[in-house]
């Protein structure tokens, strides 16, 4: 099984492979080295630059429809190809064929189409001031740096690509190093459906190669896919040179469960913000709380749900749960379960697993301090926790220092929304969990994150406002 790309790196249109350190690329469930790639050196990533720079302002002067039309015939490309990259995805993360072909390239082509056609609506404002009158003029930034992360690989380029791209701007995009593969086809895909060269490159490597990209003076813009601890770094860094940003990072987001709660909705939610991907999703709402009255029963037929999950090969259309992206990873999800028992947590299912696998696996009787509770595991382990009453959760949901999202489940109407406007999170459900479609903004407040993707609102992270006064008349100077 080999998925090794033309070259490592994606430059000014055409592969070019890169200079630097090796990259091997793994297919997690057997650990086979699936291509070798090489990161970029520091003069590759320059050179993507001013590649990104050259080709900026032609393309910021098409017309925002034409620019659409671009974006629009790269989601159909990627629809027709849906297969075989759903399969490189697989390949590239490990994730099951069952997900890939419905959540990952789909998802990116939905953001390509809806930015597409969004980008001929964006106006700006006309300011009447009497005689006189001003207008603002929405323009793009200049060059954008996208960094990913490895759970979304190709929907995290798509996601960042699809707005910065419609509002006239070009993009260097790195992927994480566990998952480079998905970019390059991106890139490719770009190019056959008419985007200019140099609009949209790809370099590959790890952090260094990132803070190389950020640093880079053509840079206006960073926004990142990534954890806290990045998502600080690169803030930092970014703040140097005043550059704007976006950051999307973790989450340790609750989902709260009322007595009231359709049982088998509310238990198949839970599983989805815990389960989905192997664990590996940010706004996963991995704090459970249960209310008193259904804890048994929902715990009852959580177990029972959970034990019916169908773990092993990705590509296998039946598979419901595969591997975790790394042995690092894996060995880090397993210290937290550890953690979890050593702190007198009791497993309900699951466990630790072993090689490349960890089983769906659930928390009971844990405590809010519990390292379980506070921490992002980003792995297949939900932690339920019982409360009483509406105040008492809310505050309980609220003491952390993630804000990513929160999810409530309730038939109670007013309850539902009443808590929803309560709870620190930039992104909520209602009788849903984690289902995130590109029109609706996604985003998380507190140390979550800074900006939004998905909506008409990431125009507004990939552009900047001009203002034009507009004198009609004469000057009044007092000199
Ligand atoms: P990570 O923070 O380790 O790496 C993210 C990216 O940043 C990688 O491409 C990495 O190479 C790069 N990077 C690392 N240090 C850098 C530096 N100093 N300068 C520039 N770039 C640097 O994250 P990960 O392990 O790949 O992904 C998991 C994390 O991402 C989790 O915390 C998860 O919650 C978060 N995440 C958030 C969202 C969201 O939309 N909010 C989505 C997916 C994942």
């Amino acid at each position: 099984m080999t998925a090794q790309p033309p070259a490592s790196l994606f430059i000014d249109g055409r592969p070019v492979e890169g200079e630097g350190a090796a990259l091997p690329v793994r297919y997690p469930y057997t650990g086979a080295e699936i291509a070798r790639l090489h990161e970029a050196s520091a003069a590759q990533v320059a050179a993507a630059c001013r590649a990104a720079a050259a080709a900026q302002p032609a393309w910021a002067a098409l017309a925002p429809a034409e620019r659409g039309r671009v974006l629009a015939r790269a989601a159909a490309i990627i629809r027709d190809r849906n297969a075989d990259l759903s399969r490189l995805e697989t390949l590239d993360t490990g994730k099951p064929i069952q997900e890939t072909l419905v959540a990952d390239w789909e998802s990116g082509a939905a953001a390509l189409d809806f930015f597409g056609g969004l980008a001929a609506g964006v106006t700006g404002q006309m300011i009447p001031l009497g005689r006189d009158w001003a207008y603002t003029r929405r323009e793009p930034l200049g060059v954008c740096a996208g960094i990913g992360a490895w759970n979304y690989p190709s929907q995290i380029a798509c996601w960042k690509a699809a707005p910065a791209l419609v509002m006239g701007n070009a993009m260097v995009f790195k992927p994480s190093e566990e998952t480079p593969l998905g970019a390059l086809k991106l890139a490719e895909i770009l190019i056959e459906a008419g985007l200019p060269a140099g609009v949209f490159n790809v370099v590959q490597g790890r952090a260094e190669v990132g803070a190389a990209l950020i640093s880079d003076r053509h840079v206006a813009k960073v926004s990142l896919t990534g954890s806290v601890p990045t998502g600080r770094r690169v803030y930092a860094a970014a703040a140097e040179g005043m550059r704007h940003v976006t950051m999307e990072l973790g989450g340790k987001s609750p989902l709260i469960v009322f007595d009231d709660a359709s049982l088998e909705d509310a238990v198949g939610a839970a599983m989805l913000a815990n389960f989905y991907s192997s664990g590996q999703i940010c706004s996963n709402g991995t704090r459970v709380f249960v209310q008193d009255g259904i804890r048994d029963r929902f715990l009852a037929r959580l177990a029972e749900r959970v034990r019916q999950v169908k773990i092993g090969d990705p590509l296998d259309p039946e598979t419901q749960h595969g591997p975790i992206v790394s042995p690092a990873q894996a060995d880090r999800i397993r210290a937290m379960i550890a953690a979890g028992q050593a702190e007198g947590a009791r497993l309900l299912c699951g466990g630790p697993g072993a090689g490349a696998f960890v089983p769906p696996t659930v928390f009971v009787d844990a405590t809010d301090a519990m390292s379980i509770a506070r921490d992002e595991i980003f792995g297949p382990v939900m932690t339920t926790l019982v409360f009483h009453d509406e105040d008492e959760v809310v505050t309980r949901a609220n003491a952390t220092g993630f804000g990513l999202a929160a999810g409530v489940f309730t038939q109670d109407l007013t309850r539902a929304h009443r808590v929803v406007a309560r709870l620190e999170a930039g992104t909520c459900w209602i009788n849903a969990y984690n289902l995130t479609p590109v029109e609706m903004p996604f985003g998380g407040v507190k140390m979550s994150g800074i900006g939004r993707e998905n909506g008409a609102a990431a125009i507004e992270h990939y552009s900047q406002i001009k203002s034009v006064y507009v004198g009609m008349g004469g000057v009044d100077a007092p000199y």
